[in-house]
């Protein structure tokens, strides 16, 4: 049994250079769809434009709350994770440990390329968060 992918480890470089070919694919999709979204949502929603000309920022948090807006802002979030994710790949800390700079598992990494913290520091992360919202 290869069971190497779950053991915590750097990844080589073929598996990082696969990683990278997948987020510079995504990031070409992201970018079509974005701009598929903004053409419909011109159309769809011409006059919250016209609007905007007309009466700035107010306007602007009107459209904010418009579905093609909020589409576009989820794949902008995703955009940014990816040049992030680049970055990290680039400067060789892909697949460490924010928090503990141990290796992530890459089966890991393969289902959360995103993934800035091992399983068990992710855990505690989100924890943290939580009791800080309340
Ligand atoms: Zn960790």
């Amino acid at each position: 049994m290869d069971g190497s992918k779950k053991t915590s480890r750097r990844m080589n470089p073929e598996e990082l250079e696969a990683v990278k070919e997948n987020l510079l694919k995504r990031k070409e999709e992201l970018w079509q769809e974005i701009l598929e979204d903004l053409e419909n949502d011109a159309r769809e929603e011409h006059k919250n434009i016209d609007i905007i000309r007309e009466q700035g920022d107010i306007a602007l948090e009107e459209l904010r709350s418009s579905t093609a807006f909020s589409l576009i802002e989820l794949k902008h979030d995703e955009l940014q994770q990816i040049e992030q994710t680049l970055q990290r790949i680039e400067r060789g800390e892909y697949g460490r440990c924010v928090d503990c700079g141990r290796w992530i598992t890459p089966a890991r990494l393969e289902v959360m390329p995103y993934a800035v913290r091992c399983r068990r520091c992710q855990a505690e992360h989100e924890k943290l968060e939580k009791m800080q919202a309340e």
